[in-house]
């Protein structure tokens, strides 16, 4: 249903209220009276009016000094106002009116007609008017929510051990689980190895393709390795923006090369088209790998920093392939 829209009516005479009543018969109006400048004052400061008709000569404040009152007020300084006069249509008093804010003028005795189409444009004029707010309203509430899901994702990240984008492990993740495995691993006196992804020229990637595509590629990338994974215990996370770290616990160099053999396999099946890759054709990876006997005092960091190494070895020499160095 319409919501109905209020009309102030300010005469000091009741049966002008009785001729504008019968003549803004619109049921969408909601007509309210006010018999002084005084009373219609007070009205407006709990109302909220999509116009104003409003006599000029009234004992106490006249129509013109009624009107200058509203103007000085925030909320009713933008309430429209049409001056309904018998006097004189002389240009000065027509203009004072102007002066203290009327938008326009009707003159007695009323033309019906003219009453009613005036009114009629300032009813539309006003539902626009709220309709325009009510959409800024829920924009402002949109965005309010957005802010606070974006709040709470920053905090969930920051207690996550998953990278959000992939579903894989995140840095936090990695750590913790490598520290895990490391000391695992130097408890048995097993071997440990790891391997660190990078996607060749994944910045000629989302430039060619955007953002939302490049994206799209990390999780379909970090679906693969994963596929490429033997054991439970094996797993891998997103170590930076588009390198990978895979660990593999209990598991030689030997080990880890066929599963490195395996993640290029995976991603040759993938087959993503890349045109800008080294005229490879498609999504590839470079890949670093370290193998070691971890002890109590290894520093997985350093071990991490030769899978690197290894990394930065096969970027220079051309890509889409894996050094490896065991320690
Ligand atoms: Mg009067």
């Amino acid at each position: 249903m319409r919501e109905k829209v209020d009309i102030l009516i300010v005469d000091d005479l009741k049966e002008n209220h009785l001729v504008m009543e019968s003549v803004l018969t619109d049921e969408d109006l909601n007509l309210i009276n006010a018999m002084s400048g005084e009373e219609a004052l007070e009205l407006c400061s709990n109302h909220s009016f999509a116009v104003i008709l409003m006599d000029v000569q009234m004992p106490g404040l006249d129509g013109f000094q009624t009107a200058e009152l509203l103007r000085k007020i925030e909320k009713t300084k933008k309430i429209p106002i049409i001056f309904v006069t018998a006097i004189s249509k002389e240009k000065k008093s027509i203009f004072k009116g102007y002066e203290v804010g009327a938008v326009d003028y009707l003159f007695k005795p009323i033309d019906p007609l003219i009453l009613r189409s005036k009114v009629n444009i300032f009813k539309e004029l006003y539902l626009q008017r709220r309709l325009i707010e009510d959409i800024a309203q829920e924009l402002e509430n949109k965005i309010i929510e957005l802010t606070n899901l974006k709040e709470e994702k920053c905090k969930l990240e920051d207690i996550s051990l998953e990278d959000f984008l992939t579903g894989i492990y995140n840095r936090r993740g990695i750590d913790r689980m490598l520290e895990m495995h490391r000391r695992n691993c130097a408890r048995y006196e097993l071997p440990l190895s790891l391997i660190i992804l990078d996607l060749d020229n994944f910045k000629n990637y989302n430039d060619m393709y955007g953002h939302v595509k490049g994206d799209e590629v990390l999780r379909k990338v970090a679906q693969s390795i994963k596929g490429a994974l033997g054991r439970s215990e094996d797993f891998v996370g997103r170590y930076g923006g588009e390198e990978f770290l895979v660990v593999l616990p209990n598991t030689p160099l030997n080990g880890a090369i066929v599963i490195a053999d395996r993640i290029n396999n995976k991603l040759k099946e993938l087959n993503i088209k890349h045109e800008k890759n080294n005229g490879y054709g498609h999504v590839t990876v470079s890949m670093g790998i370290a193998s070691v006997f971890p002890k109590n005092n290894t520093n997985m960091e350093v071990i991490i920093k030769q899978a690197d190494e290894m990394l930065y070895e096969a970027k220079e020499n051309g890509k889409n392939q894996y050094k490896y160095i065991e320690l």
